[in-house]
């Protein structure tokens, strides 16, 4: 029988700054958020904090974002580590352009056995699981019978990697959508921004928002200052959204 897998997301690298010796100046921050008020100041040298009001790390960058010069957050970077997604929502987070990706191969990875991410609206339902569950071992069952042919079909091929990779290529066509898939992703704070303003709003797909709402979680103790105006909410059905009242900032 299918396995439902939870999803996971680890934080797995970071920005880390490293100011110039002959620059004077201090910042009350470090990594990406440090990185980002360096690369502003550098812009107009005013690493003496001439504005009293944008004096700390946190009003600088509040101001930053303000005033929409975010082309400065492009400077940091976060990269995640996700487990127990489906290529459904998979395929919709690699239409954001900007990010990086490395994704669990189909072709080469033999999965032994079927991980799924079921659905939550059929998860809850008895009777809609039951029929989930028997797409879901069909869908298996074609796999492994389709595998089998294939190999038997390609056994001419005296490459035994080739020999699987064409099989597998070719079998997985019947893997269904819910099949769990693995990313790392590296982005910009800007283009993270952009995902979760997209992504996290009650209107996007119920499991991208999941998705979406768990790395906030990952991202929000990283760098607060720049993802802490995007606040989470519990909907209707027990899910969760985050929004931000910054809506042109990207
Ligand atoms: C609720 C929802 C429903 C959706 N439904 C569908 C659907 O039915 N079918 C479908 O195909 N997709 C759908 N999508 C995906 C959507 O069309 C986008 O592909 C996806 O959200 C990525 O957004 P983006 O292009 O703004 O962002 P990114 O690729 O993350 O780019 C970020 C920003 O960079 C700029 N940018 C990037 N590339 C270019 C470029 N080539 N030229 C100019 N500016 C650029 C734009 O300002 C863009 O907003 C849906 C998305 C959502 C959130």
């Amino acid at each position: 029988m299918a396995r439902n897998v939870e999803l996971s997301v680890d934080l797995i690298a970071c920005t880390h700054f490293t100011q110039p010796s002959d620059v004077a100046w201090t910042t009350d921050a470090t990594g990406g958020q440090a990185l980002i008020e360096f690369a502003g100041r550098a812009c107009y040298e005013s690493f003496d904090k001439p504005n009293p009001h944008t004096a700390d790390n946190a009003s600088y960058l509040r101001h930053v974002m303000e005033v929409g010069h975010t082309a400065l957050l492009e400077h940091a970077t976060a990269t995640l580590y996700l487990r127990g997604l489906s290529r459904a929502a998979s395929h919709e987070f690699v239409r954001h352009r900007h990010f990086s990706f490395s994704e669990l191969s189909q072709r080469y990875v033999d999965p032994e056995e079927l991980n799924v991410v079921i659905p939550r609206l059929i998860a809850d339902d008895e009777a809609l699981l039951r029929l989930y569950h028997r797409a879901m071992d069909e869908s298996r069952f074609a796999f492994d019978e389709l595998l089998a042919a294939l190999e038997e079909k390609l056994g001419a091929q005296a490459n035994g990697i080739l020999r699987n990779k064409q099989a597998r290529q070719a079998a997985r066509s019947v893997l269904p959508n819910s099949t769990e898939t693995r990313i790392v992703v590296t982005g910009n704070f800007r283009t993270w921004r952009h995902f979760l303003a997209m992504r996290a709003t009650e209107h996007a797909d119920a499991e991208i928002r999941t998705v979406a709402v768990k790395c906030l979680k990952v991202l929000q103790p990283l760098a607060p200052v720049v993802f802490g105006d995007f606040e989470i909410a519990t909907l209707s059905d027990g899910s969760e959204m985050a929004t931000s009242p910054y809506v042109t900032d990207f």
